[in-house]
């Protein structure tokens, strides 16, 4: 990152010599010189440091004179112990996009543009430490005029890594079907062309294979949802300019700045107004995910673009089929054949596949909802040494691993959901990679209790005399997680409050609509919702209809027919006699999810019976809830009973009620919105009770249902109303990809 270039210049300027080299560890520094001269480059490494870097800490020790008459820039010593910052991708600097754009230049348009202050990293590394023999560059012999910049430390591309130009680096080409188009015109113009006319192009990016389309275009839309067999799920969006962005949608200065950072994240901004092109691309929603151009590539398709179309915008989703891993490998999206037409590939290619990052900006708030391009692989530095190196094997949906070494940890990209073969394998690939470049050898692998997870077959398959596993509850591991994040001590105790889809609990029934009182090491279910039926079991989380059957039944039984409302008219009276027997069967699991009530809900407001994407009932419910524009109405009623040392809610008011309103014909989305606060006043006042029983005030906020920004907004300004400090989560996600840091905390705590 232009860190070495930097220290011989600033060496230079303050007459020293010695040296300076990477290692494995980081940067060693060898200078001498006047004292106040060395003072002052210590001091100046600190406060001129290039911005994309980091500084962890610098150690000086004074050595014996040297013989040495200059400063010099040292080979790399490879090998030893393994412990550097692993550099990410960036978005393609200032400088180098004036080149791009220099008609005079000789990199002039080139898409592999890039110095020491941009381009690719993490994706096309192989080893550490990172220099260009251990990276996908290693098979493009730089040419004189590109060796000549690498060689001057006074040069922007002074040891730029992926240094290239048109004469010796690689380049792009558009293959037809699988064939190689073999034209005159430029591939990318006419890629842009194409894209222009409806076209659908899988195009190579910096981490991985997009599936491109002009968004404005609802026909090209349409057939991208076919191609991905994705109905309703939004589609990631991509612009070349903020001021075209906010003719559609709200951007605030934060929201800039993150769409403007050099991690170019794709960011969940409120839709001004809707129009037929926002509606297909993003269903239901009252949010639309856009991330700006990142990389040379997109500049010149945007440039293309622009010569058709005034404000171009694009579909830029990941080219993956249902369920797999992101495509970064040319023979892997060439099974895209039969159905995308155009493929623009280039021949550099990716070693570490890596998905575009999702944030959203909240109250000043930056909220990381997927860490991958750009953020990941993450260092966190924890304020203790960890007893040992540890594994953590994360969930299964949205799944990260952590690895803990010395004070650090170590978390993965996103791997996605880990419920097949190939992201199983892609799974292992990374935790063979994090490994070998961290140098970390876990004696220790922590998991999730859940026996069917991948992630902890994958544990226990480790298991022998020198491994040891540890079990670790998953919403425990959600609470561990957002303590750590908020430097909450490991033995202090709280509040935690976890409320997601599924996850199994240390009684082998599935929770998630839990109350903790908890520390990193142990935690007692203080309160819970009252467990009920999955009727069908997993059907019931892709068919949300069942569990609103389920409530419908159990409140009013066979009356429930009488029920004026549109869900039990569109109620399929032989499915339901199924769902009647299975109601009193040993085949239906429990549970206490929070996620299935916002599921039953959506259900029961008639707004989706049956999803196609993971939480969508619970989503649209939020957006419609989201509409609803009039002052803040009072929460239904539902009640709390202590069971043992527990407190148990239930909701069935809450559903009689809803049902009520329902009959009344209520304005749906004022129903939505009082579903929200009901479930807002539910923390509070079993938050309340725990107060009045153990005297802690500081409460604990995680678990996937706070991706809903209602009610994290609802809920994290009532509970300080009512003598609460409240922790939430924000550079680790609240969904299940922070599992894998809370497993890390707690196993090192049992250790
Ligand atoms: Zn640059
Ligand atoms: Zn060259
Ligand atoms: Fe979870």
């Amino acid at each position: 990152m232009g860190f070495r270039p930097f220290v011989y210049n600033l060496a230079k300027k303050l007459s020293l010599v010695g040296f300076v080299l990477n290692n494995p560890q980081g940067v060693i520094l060898e200078v001498q010189g006047r004292r106040d001269n060395l003072d002052d480059f210590v001091s100046s490494l600190q406060a001129r440091a290039p911005s994309i870097s980091t500084i962890d800490s610098i150690t000086c020790r004074e050595i014996p004179l040297q013989k040495e008459k200059e400063f010099s820039i040292k080979e790399s010593v490879r090998g030893g112990e393994r412990f550097t910052r692993l550099p990410r991708d960036m978005v393609v600097c200032n400088e180098c996009l004036e080149e791009f754009f220099d008609q005079n230049d000789r990199r002039f348009l080139y898409p592999f543009i890039n110095c020491t202050q941009c381009g690719p990293r993490y994706s096309i590394i192989r080893d550490v430490p990172y220099d260009r023999k251990a990276t996908t560059m290693k098979a493009f012999t730089m040419c004189k005029d590109c060796l000549l910049e690498y060689e001057n430390p006074q040069n922007r591309r002074f040891h730029a890594q992926p240094n290239a130009c048109f004469k010796c680096g690689p380049k792009m080409s558009l293959i037809q079907e699988g064939k190689d188009t073999k034209t005159s015109t430029d591939p990318v113009e006419l890629s842009a062309e194409l894209l222009f006319k409806g076209e659908v192009v899988a195009i190579k990016g910096l981490g991985g294979y997009h599936l491109a389309c002009n968004a404005k275009d609802t026909r090209a839309v349409r057939i991208l949802r076919e191609i991905k067999q994705r109905p309703h799920k939004p589609f990631a969006l991509m612009a070349d300019r903020v001021n075209f962005i906010e003719s559609f949608c709200q951007v605030n200065s934060k929201e800039k700045e993150l769409l403007l950072s050099k991690e170019r994240p794709i960011v969940l901004l409120k839709i001004k107004k809707k129009n037929n092109w926002t509606h297909l691309v993003a269903p239901h929603q009252e949010y639309l995910g856009i991330m700006l151009a990142y990389t040379p590539l997109h500049y010149i398709i945007f440039k293309y673009l622009r010569l058709q179309d005034k404000e171009p915008l694009l579909v830029m989703t990941s080219a993956n089929k249902k369920d797999l891993p992101l495509m970064h490998r040319e023979e892997d999206i060439f099974s895209f054949k039969r159905k995308v037409r155009y493929f623009l590939i280039s021949d550099r290619d990716i070693n570490n596949a890596c998905d575009d990052s999702i944030a959203r900006e909240n109250n000043g708030t930056i909220y990381m909802l997927r860490k991958a391009r750009g953020f990941s692989p993450d260092i966190l530095q924890a304020p203790f040494t960890f007893k040992s190196e540890i594994l953590a094997t994360g969930a299964e949906l949205k799944n990260t691993f952590s690895l803990a070494k010395e004070d650090k940890i170590i978390t993965s990209v996103y791997i996605g959901d880990l419920k097949n073969l190939a992201t199983f394998n892609f799974y292992k690939k990374n935790i063979g990679f994090l490994k070998n470049i961290f140098s970390v050898h876990p004696k220790v692998y922590a998991y999730d209790l859940h026996p069917e997870y991948l992630s902890t077959k994958y544990a226990l398959k480790e298991k022998n005399k020198s491994i040891k596993v540890l079990g670790i509850q998953h919403h425990h591991a959600h609470i561990a997680s957002c303590m750590f994040e908020n430097n909450l001590r490991a033995g202090e105790k709280v509040i935690g409050v976890c409320f997601d889809g599924l996850g199994y609990g240390s009684d082998a029934t599935i929770w998630g609509g839990e109350f903790f009182l908890a520390d990193c090491r142990d935690f007692e279910r203080a309160g819970h919702i009252e467990p009920f039926g999955l009727l069908g079991g997993d059907e019931a989380s892709q068919q949300p209809w069942r569990i609103g059957f389920y409530f419908l039944y159990k409140i009013f039984k066979d009356t429930m027919w009488n029920l004026d409302i549109e869900f039990v008219r569109n109620l399929d009276k032989k499915k339901c006699k199924v769902l009647k027997k299975l109601l009193n069967s040993n085949l239906t699991p429990y549970t206490s999810s929070m996620g299935r009530i916002f599921d039953a809900a959506s259900s029961l407001l008639g707004i989706r019976d049956i999803i196609t994407y993971e939480a969508q009932a619970a989503i649209e419910l939020e957006m419609l809830a989201t509409r609803y524009r009039h002052n803040e109405p009072k929460g239904y009623s539902f009640e709390i009973k202590p069971e043992g040392k527990k407190f148990i809610i239930k909701i069935d008011n809450l559903i009689k009620e809803i049902v009520d309103d329902l009959q009344h014909q209520k304005e749906k989305s004022a129903i939505a919105f009082r579903f929200h606060v009901t479930i807002k006043d539910i923390i509070c006042k079993v938050c309340a009770l725990l107060k009045g029983k153990w005297g802690i005030d500081k409460v604990v906020l995680s678990g996937g249902v706070f991706q809903n920004k209602l009610l994290l907004d609802l809920v994290t300004c009532s509970l300080p109303d009512c003598g609460f400090r409240v922790y939430t989560h924000s550079r680790i996600p609240t969904n299940d990809e922070g599992i894998s840091v809370g497993q890390l905390i707690i196993a090192n705590c049992i250790l």
